[in-house]
């Protein structure tokens, strides 16, 4: 009998196609504003609770629940502990949801036509048919779109969207969260708020109030914690449970005690988190100035990054030539925004260098 190695694999997972993070590069020296990590440092405080908890605890296992920083980041938000719920990054906790939540018969999942790709990948991870409702010419949410989706005869699984939207950098209001919530009270709402300290409006004020609503944070970007891999999310106890549920039935100890104990650090330097986002925000306009005045267009951006096009030069070929001065941006294929660079915000100094290479590569281009 001869074996094909390929009848090894689950169908399912012969047909994925993998979230594609952006580069992180093996070479040192790169102007890196490629994937939305904070230019400045952790806290102080969180690496030296890091060390501490290195010189002592590492040979036992974690406390699997997390207990502490859960208890930690509901005192931060005026939330129980029952309404607390921490994973491995906010990936990990993200598809956690989809697999908590989103898995019904026949039902579709809607999220925008352009936002984190990482939903789509997790659709198909679970077998759950999204429904891609297009985002307007400007690439804005569009509630419209939303409500005629959700009043299709077809079943509906639940809402994802992004705030801030994810390439865009888009804030939605509460009224337009609260409006996606009450579109359909028996099915989850999730907000992912990965960038939501940089300048966006949290619904964390809303959880009370909607059964149906899971917000997702991260401490990967305004808490400069991308390599400790740590993500929460907040809703009622119903919906908490049932992500444990899950995580209990995949993974016991997915926050190792280093996370768990500097991503508490983390919470408790509130002065050192606000100055730093302060600082992104500030460069944020700073950047967002010089790219109009390079004939830019910037798109309004509550997150610490921008997404841009120039009108008259392509995407790829300014990524390129960024790339060859030692700068990586972001670039994404899909066709809507395949004209657009993502770029994060860097420090003042990355980004003045990042202004300077760009008028140079236009001037040439021009000359
Ligand atoms: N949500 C969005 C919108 C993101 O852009 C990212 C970062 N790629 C994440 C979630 C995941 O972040 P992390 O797993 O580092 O918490």
């Amino acid at each position: 009998m001869t074996v094909v190695t390929e009848d090894f694999i689950s169908p399912r997972v012969q047909n994925l196609q993998p979230y594609q993070p952006g580069e992180q590069p093996k070479v040192d020296g790169l102007v890196k504003l490629n994937t939305n990590e904070n230019p400045y440092p952790p806290s102080a405080r969180v690496v030296e609770r890091i060390a501490e908890v290195a010189a002592t605890s590492l040979k036992l296992y974690p406390d699997p629940e997390s207990d502490q920083l859960c208890d930690t980041i509901a005192a931060y938000y005026g939330v129980t502990r029952e309404q607390v719920f921490v994973g491995n990054g906010s990936d990990e906790v993200l598809a956690h949801a989809f697999c908590a939540f989103f898995q019904h018969d026949n039902a579709k999942l809607l999220i925008p036509d352009v936002t984190y790709s990482f939903y789509s990948v997790y659709c198909r991870l679970f077998g759950i048919e999204p429904e891609l409702v297009p985002v307007s010419e400007s690439l804005r949410i569009d509630l419209s779109a939303f409500t005629a989706a959700a009043n299709t005869n077809e079943p509906i699984a639940g809402i994802v969207v992004s705030n801030p939207n994810a390439p865009t950098g888009e804030s939605l209001s509460l009224d337009a969260i609260e409006y996606l919530l009450s579109l359909h009270p028996t099915r989850v709402v999730l907000v992912d708020e990965a960038y939501v300290d940089f300048g966006g409006q949290s619904a964390m004020s809303l959880v009370q109030q909607y059964p149906n609503l899971l917000i997702v944070q991260t401490l990967s970007k305004s808490r400069a914690l991308a390599g400790l891999r740590v993500g929460l999310a907040i809703g009622q106890p119903a919906l908490i449970r049932a992500l444990n549920q899950v995580k209990n039935s995949f993974n016991s100890f997915p926050l190792g005690c280093l996370a768990q104990q500097g991503a508490i650090a983390a919470f408790e330097d509130r002065a050192y988190f606000e100055q730093t986002c302060l600082a992104v925000m500030v460069t944020r306009v700073v950047l967002a100035d010089g790219l109009k005045q390079l004939g830019f267009e910037v798109l309004p951006s509550s997150a610490n990054f921008l997404f841009v096009r120039h009108p008259q030069h392509s995407a790829v070929m300014l990524a390129a030539r960024l790339r060859e001065a030692r700068i990586l941006v972001r670039h994404f294929k899909q066709e809507r925004v395949a004209q657009y660079l993502r770029i994060s915000i860097g420090t003042d100094q990355q980004v003045n260098y990042l202004l300077k290479v760009l008028e140079h590569v236009l001037n040439a281009l021009e000359a």
